[in-house]
């Protein structure tokens, strides 16, 4: 049979108007508000990492982790257990740049500024690939929690604070470095953790623990922060995947399959007598694990300010190099009023952020507890609806997985659900107002500090106080989480942010200025606050 010739292919169009992807560029250098916020990491190693993240060849990577994810692989040929998770070469290329420049150890090894500089590097990876922040973050919370035994201390925390990354499968000794996760929730109960049902049994120096886990991330840590129930009562205990010499009878049901977080393995877990030794004294589970909650919850509330810098950056870059209408995007009177509007949730949640991981660093603990849930707490609610605008930004092209918007979309909702969800975040806030006196005077002194700056500001203050001369009633925890989160985020812009930026946020976020989506604050001159995130 004869085939006719191809026919040629026809010249249908060029191709214009088109922006080029945004890569190859400096995640510090290029990001005045981070730079700003983290002035206190050192320069010199936060801008090494922002130059290595921003490489085609990480970004590369990100997009690979995130697209081939990892896999469960319950035995070997022969039926024998392995209980492994298996991932592509990607995810393990960011967890060494990750760890290898000290995301989990600077906070604990002397580094100056080591929590601004956890927060720093952890912004910069969630816009590359946030799901492989999640066991680099865990590690680095677990080593304030291992501090309630001196001598898994000394066994555990120089491997976890190692500057180095070794996946192998192998008791810690003979690793160069390691990584922790965390077992808490159970299928009754995840923010109620005293529902749990592990049960934990004495043997000899250690315990065995007996029962499932519900949701269990990064199985393929070298041991997990779990929480048992002890004769004592609910009790914390370090489980280690491995044993000398044998695996640790923990076993990996199997995978969640996920919204987003996709590179980052989630799973059930089961313990089968599974060895554990006591973290801090039996019943006390709860105030032991709360140390390593705590700085989980900094990271969570880094992490939205990362991803919306992310979508934020694809958004300016697209108005920048694509036209309508005869006119660039960036120059239309409309979408600068979207996109400045924009530059303020970013840099309010940056800036707070970024002020919550200077308290950790100077050991300010009052103030940590209660603005670190604040942070958390409003920078996560922001979150979604921001990176949905920021796609909107890009036309139908943002909803396209070429470009990373789809990716930040399906995390967005992630760190307001994990390490206290928003309600129990607000409940949180109350009872910490209500019983630890240091840290009210702490938050009251922050949003005192900034009174005089702006007639909005001290407006919003003094109404905050007239309708909550004390506490709130239950109900009203989430209005009055918001308005004290706002509050704070202004006290932090009116010292630490270009006075316009500040004085926009104060008069829309806490005045009447502002409406229920972005665009509608109705700014006269824009040009200082865009001014933040030109390219
Ligand atoms: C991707 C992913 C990874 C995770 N990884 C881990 C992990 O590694 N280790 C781990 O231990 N857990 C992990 N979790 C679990 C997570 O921490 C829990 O899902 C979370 O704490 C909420 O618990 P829950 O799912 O049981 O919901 P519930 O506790 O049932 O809460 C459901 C809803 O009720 C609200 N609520 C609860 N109490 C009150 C109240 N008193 N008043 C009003 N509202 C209330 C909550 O805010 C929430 O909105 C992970 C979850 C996800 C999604």
């Amino acid at each position: 049979m004869s085939h006719s010739a191809p026919r040629s292919v026809l010249q249908t169009h060029e191709v214009s108007n088109q922006p080029t992807p945004r890569e190859g560029h400096d995640l510090w250098q290029s990001d005045a508000i981070l730079r700003l916020h983290a002035k206190s990491a050192p320069e010199a190693d936060m801008a090494a990492f922002g130059a290595e993240l921003g490489t085609a060849e990480m970004r590369q990577a990100g997009r690979l982790a995130n697209k081939h994810n990892p896999e469960l692989v319950s035995f070997d040929r022969s039926g024998r257990r392995l209980d492994e998770v298996r991932f592509h070469p990607a995810y393990h290329q960011l967890m060494q740049a990750g760890l290898s420049r000290g995301i989990a150890a600077a906070a604990w090894d002397g580094a100056e500024a080591g929590h601004v500089q956890h927060a720093a590097m952890t912004y910069m990876m969630s816009q590359v690939e946030p799901g492989v922040t999640c066991p680099m973050v865990m590690t680095y919370a677990s080593v304030p929690a291992l501090a309630a035994n001196e001598r898994i201390a000394a066994a555990w925390a120089p491997k976890l604070t190692a500057r180095g990354y070794d996946n192998r499968v192998a008791p810690i000794t003979a690793k160069s470095a390691a990584t922790l996760g965390m077992a808490m929730t159970e299928k009754q109960g995840g923010s109620d953790v005293r529902a749990n049902t592990t049960r934990a049994v004495r043997d000899g120096e250690g315990y065995r623990l007996r029962g499932h886990k519900w949701f269990c991330s990064a199985p393929m840590s070298d041991g997990f922060l779990t929480l048992a129930q002890a004769k004592g009562g609910l009790t914390c205990f370090l489980v280690p995947r491995w044993l000398e010499g044998e695996r640790n009878s923990i076993q990996i049901m199997r995978l969640k399959d996920k919204l987003g977080n996709r590179a980052n393995a989630s799973s059930e877990i089961e313990y089968h007598d599974a060895y554990a030794e006591r973290l801090g004294e039996e019943g006390q589970g709860v105030k032991t694990i709360i140390e390593m909650v705590h700085h989980t919850r900094l990271s969570t509330a880094v992490a939205p300010a990362g991803l919306m810098r992310g979508a934020l950056d694809e958004a300016v870059w697209w108005c920048t190099h694509r036209s309508a209408f005869q006119r660039r995007l960036i120059d239309q009177p409309l979408m600068q009023q979207v996109l400045a509007d924009m530059v303020l949730d970013q840099e309010g949640t940056t800036a707070l952020a970024m002020h919550m991981a200077r308290a950790f660093d100077a050991n300010d603990k009052g103030f940590g507890r209660i603005g670190v849930a604040l942070a958390k707490y409003l920078g996560n609610k922001l979150c979604p609806g921001f990176v949905y605008e920021a796609m909107e930004c890009l036309g139908g092209a943002g909803y396209t997985e070429e470009t990373p918007m789809p990716l930040y979309y399906r995390e967005a909702p992630l760190n307001s659900i994990w390490e206290g969800s928003g309600n129990v975040i607000c409940l949180d806030i109350l009872r910490t107002l209500a019983r630890d006196a240091e840290a009210g005077a702490a938050l009251r002194t922050e949003l005192e500090a900034a009174k005089g700056g702006s007639a909005a500001y001290d407006s919003a203050l003094a109404a905050h106080e007239a309708r909550f001369p004390k506490l709130c009633e239950e109900r009203e925890a989430r209005q009055f989480a918001e308005s004290l989160a706002s509050l704070l985020t202004a006290s932090v812009l009116l010292r630490h942010a270009p006075d316009a930026v500040a004085q926009a946020y104060a008069a829309t976020r806490l005045g009447s200025g502002g409406g229920r989506s972005y665009g509608t604050a109705g700014f006269g001159d824009v040009s200082a606050i865009l001014e933040r995130v030109r390219a």
